[in-house]
């Protein structure tokens, strides 16, 4: 019997043994990962940003622990000599009806206690020289990492204090009984007195496994990306953003130095017809049914039909990725961009049309089910695993000594 079992080998699930492990040194832990090796899916295939906490309503978990982990992520990667870049971002409006949306975008990050700054289309120049805007906020602590390094440093730690990582091992049934929860998986049973869903795309799934029905679907957006050809990088130094459409939970089509060098360019944000579906052709009947069948969706739909639309324009249609990468950098040309990877993004959609906009973590019984941690989970890793096991302590400690 371990004392918890962490389904979910991406940073989230990693990080979350990981401080487990820190509060309780001598419990057995046991994470599982159904693919051959960690990260494989949101934390392997994301934008590499640590990300500031400007975008994030005040007061909201993902404000305070995006703040919190932009600072943690760069002091762990200093104490574990993971490459990072504190090289800061420029956020800029194109058009004159971006300003006052400029304007709220810095209020807020005002609100959220970050040392930010209003830049002329000048002073833009001065750090983009290739950029062509009204304004710009210019944010200094937004970083670069390659968050797979970092969560196998997680995966290492967590083996050093005495974890057990368990790959290939996919979770299909979970049972309650009164000796705590049987967990059935393709590689047998393993027994718990505490579970955490950290699943990403499946968690919804996860949580009714585990007897607790979601508050909310997982829908899956893909983000698919280009890269600027290496005669090109020169067009950008740091990561520069448009302002992000307020009623849409994604940032817009964006320009990201990554920590090897390369630039890349997104990502869109079209809806997936399969939980990991890399490819525009991947489809799963079940998926596709489990979200069409959903009347959240529908409702999600019917009021983001134009921006859907164009999302989709823009996944087939080079020419209308490009002619939105060129509001930001005037000069970049199609035969500058090659097409790279694509993530898929769990966003978590209440039966009333309603995004989850901020950090889940819902309540089971004997379990902790993370039902909602979409960008900037990985920024703020380290801080959801400390809120995780916080949570934890709250419900187990007075009962049980673990
Ligand atoms: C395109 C894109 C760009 C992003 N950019 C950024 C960024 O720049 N900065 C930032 O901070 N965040 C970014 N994010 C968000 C960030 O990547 C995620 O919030 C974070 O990685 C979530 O981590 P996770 O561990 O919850 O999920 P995941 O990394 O998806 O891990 C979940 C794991 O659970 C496993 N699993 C699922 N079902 C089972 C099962 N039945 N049994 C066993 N294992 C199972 C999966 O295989 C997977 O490995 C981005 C996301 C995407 C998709």
């Amino acid at each position: 019997m371990y004392d918890f079992v962490i389904i979910g080998g991406g940073i989230v699930g990693l990080s979350t043994a990981m401080a487990l492990g820190q509060r309780y040194p001598d419990a057995q832990i046991l994470l599982l990962e159904k693919e051959n090796h960690f990260a494989p899916h949101q934390t392997g295939n994301n934008s590499g940003v640590i990300h500031s906490g400007i975008y994030y309503k005040p007061g909201s978990l993902r404000a305070k622990l995006c703040r919190e982990g932009c600072q943690s992520m760069v002091e762990f990667c200093q104490k574990h000599n993971i490459d990072y870049d504190v090289c800061g971002k420029v956020i800029v409006a194109t058009e004159p009806e971006e300003l006052p949306l400029l304007e709220n975008l810095y209020q807020r990050g005002l609100e959220n206690g970050l040392e930010i700054h209003k830049i002329t289309a000048e002073q833009v120049k001065e750090v983009e020289p290739y950029v062509q805007c009204l304004a710009g906020i210019k944010v200094n602590s937004t970083g670069i990492v390659n968050y797979t390094q970092v969560a196998l440093k997680y995966a290492e730690l967590i083996a050093q204090q005495g974890g057990k990582l368990q790959l290939s091992t996919k979770v299909e049934n979970i049972k309650n009984t009164s000796e705590g929860t049987v967990i059935e998986t393709n590689q047998g049973e393993f027994k718990a007195k505490f579970l955490i869903n950290c699943a990403g795309l499946y968690s919804d799934r996860i949580t009714r496994l585990g007897g607790v029905k979601p508050e909310a679907k997982i829908i899956p957006f893909r983000g698919e990306y280009y890269e600027l050809i290496p005669q090109k990088r020169h067009l950008v130094k740091t990561l520069i953003y448009p302002v992000p459409n307020p009623n849409f939970p994604f940032l817009g089509v964006h320009f990201t130095r990554m920590i090897d060098g390369s630039v890349h360019a997104g990502p869109n944000a079209v809806l997936s017809l399969k939980r990991e579906g890399y490819k525009k052709t991947d489809f799963d009947l079940a998926d596709t049914l489990d979200t069409l069948t959903y009347p959240g969706f529908w409702k999600l739909a019917t009021k983001h039909a134009k921006d859907g639309i164009e999302e989709i324009i823009r996944s087939f249609s080079k020419a209308a990725f490009v002619h939105s990468l060129q509001r930001l950098i005037p000069e970049v040309q199609s035969e500058d961009l090659i097409p790279t990877h694509a993530g898929v993004r769990a966003q978590a959609l209440r039966n009333d049309g309603k995004l989850v906009d901020d950090f889940l973590i819902v309540e089971g019984r004997k379990a902790m089910h993370v039902c909602n941690a979409p960008s900037p989970a990985a920024t703020a890793s380290l801080e959801i695993g400390k809120a995780i096991v916080e949570k934890v302590a709250n419900v187990q400690e007075p009962a049980t000594k673990l």
